[in-house]
């Protein structure tokens, strides 16, 4: 990549008015740069929401139809470009080629099942209940989106929100996460290739703190799609606030696996290793804590260790390796603390260390703590990292105790082959997703996706409330 990538914006690819670029690096070689990207202002968003808006007037009186086929024109080019695409976000994110392949087919799955919902979406009509009136909610795009989304999934964050935003009439203003532009970027190229009026979907790189902030202040966003920490989150809610912009947050989590005595081991065993380490631990729905009951605790963790010693941690390019780097020189640093930090604390390392590892770039191995105590902040913050905080537990009661005693609800998962505590747990746990003898990082794409308590806020993406949260509900009271 020589020349730095641009911004797209207006249906144009344009350099930043403020003539500078960063880089974006692989985080298995510190300090490469896998190319330049445009660091942008206040000034290019403006352009940008401009151009969002012309789009729009457009863009809304369009028939569903017609939005369904720019978007079924894009999932086929996205599905073409599969491998590219997924060999973008290994190098820039870390993550494995094979996560980022299964990256692009969950945004292919989702992106087929909005394409598809969409049809069955508006129409909702019928007689009045209280005269003789024809009455019916009309659904109504809001205008000019933005969408903020994190470097952890840096493509299907985006079409999930994306994609239902545009599919019910809306025109969208883009900003990618700083670690993963390139991702971004070629979203923006496929929705060019696609079709788009110009204006509809716009992608502008630069830092959240200016340009993202921006997006967020703006009067001419009606709606802010976001997903990243809990602590940016809270920022954006309360700047939003100022103009009633509409927010859907999907923020950070602590989820808690908890695993009985009853339980299939082995399977609770690969679920622990699945969502703990897949994608380095970097994943909103990891697995973070593990509540162990008693009398297995000590079998399910030789057996975890042992695991975790033979995962193979290296460059996510090759195919046999188990786990890449963490995304950049923050996460590192801040996983590497939130470890000291744990020790300090007096929990014990059973597994982790810097033994074996790639001399270069952001590697940690699998980590795993026990003697976990709730006052203990390796129990209580999210560390977004491959970090397992293992704690164990008598009762469900008490599981469920430990489970919920967290400001986050995003995720969490139960293994037992009880059914009545299967029960309790789904009464008990409080999270936006509740698995059973299924890991925390599952979800398909006709459920709800998102957190309560402060994981999440707004309507949860996915599912129908996917669609819904991109347009305004207008009841229609018709006589003649
Ligand atoms: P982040 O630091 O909150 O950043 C997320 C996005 O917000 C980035 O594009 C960032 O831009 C931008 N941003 C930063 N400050 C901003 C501001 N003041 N105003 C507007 N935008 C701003 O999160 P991250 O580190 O990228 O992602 C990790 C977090 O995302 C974790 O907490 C994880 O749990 C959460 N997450 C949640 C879900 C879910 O669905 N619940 C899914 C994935 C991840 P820059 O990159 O330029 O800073
Ligand atoms: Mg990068």
């Amino acid at each position: 990549m020589a020349d730095a990538l641009k911004n797209f914006v207006a249906g144009q690819w344009k350099c930043s008015r403020s003539g500078q670029t960063f880089q974006d690096e692989n985080p298995v070689r510190r300090g490469s740069s896998l190319g330049a990207f445009q660091a942008s202002t206040p000034d290019d968003i403006d352009e940008a929401i401009g151009a969002a808006e012309a789009a729009f007037r457009a863009w809304r009186r369009t028939s569903v139809p017609e939005r369904q086929q720019h978007i079924a024109e894009f999932l086929r080019l996205l599905k073409a470009s599969r491998e590219e695409l997924a060999r973008i976000v290994t190098l820039e994110n870390g993550k494995t080629i094979r996560e980022s392949r299964a990256e692009v087919d969950s945004a292919l799955v989702e992106g087929g099942y909005h394409l598809t919902q969409v049809s069955a979406f508006y129409g909702h009509t019928g007689p009045g209940a209280f005269r003789d009136l024809t009455t019916w909610v009309q659904y109504e795009p809001v205008g000019v989106v933005g969408v903020i989304s994190p470097w952890n999934f840096p493509m299907n964050v985006m079409c999930r929100k994306t994609l239902p935003a545009l599919l019910t009439g809306n025109t969208v203003v883009f900003k990618p996460a700083s670690f993963t532009p390139w991702s971004g970027v070629f979203m923006a190229g496929l929705f060019e290739r696609a079709g788009l009026p110009a204006g509809v979907f716009n992608c502008v790189t630069g830092l959240g703190s200016s340009i993202g902030n921006h997006i967020v202040e703006h009067p001419g966003v009606r709606a802010l799609s976001f997903t990243g920490s809990t602590e940016v989150g809270k920022k954006i809610q309360a700047k939003a606030a100022a103009n009633l912009t509409r927010t859907q947050l999907e923020l950070g989590g602590k989820n808690a696996l908890i695993v009985m005595e009853d339980a299939d081991l082995s399977a609770a065993l690969e679920a622990a290793v699945t969502a703990g380490f897949a994608n380095a631990g970097q994943w909103c729905t990891s697995t973070s804590r593990i509540l162990l009951q008693r009398g297995i605790a000590g079998s399910f963790l030789e057996q975890l260790t042992a695991r975790c010693g033979r995962m193979a941690v290296g460059d996510g390019v090759l195919e046999t390796t188990d786990m890449g780097p963490v995304a950049g020189p923050q996460q590192y640093q801040d996983i590497c603390a939130a470890i000291g930090r744990a020790q300090a604390d007096g929990a014990r390392m059973v597994a982790g260390g810097g033994a074996g590892l790639p001399p270069d770039g952001y590697f940690i191995r699998p980590t795993v703590f026990v003697g976990v105590r709730p006052e203990m902040a390796l129990f209580r913050d999210e560390i977004f990292g491959p970090v397992l905080a293992v704690s164990e537990f008598d009762s469900l009661d008490e599981a469920l105790a430990l489970a919920n005693d967290s400001i986050y609800g995003l995720s969490s998962a139960i293994y037992t082959t009880d059914i009545g505590a299967a029960k309790r747990y789904i009464d008990g746990i409080e999270a936006g997703l509740a698995h059973v003898n299924v890991h925390t990082g599952y979800k398909e794409p006709s459920m709800p996706f998102g957190g309560v308590k402060q994981s999440g806020a707004g309507l949860p993406e996915n599912s129908e409330s996917g669609l819904e949260f991109f347009v305004d509900r207008k009841a229609v009271y018709l006589r003649g």
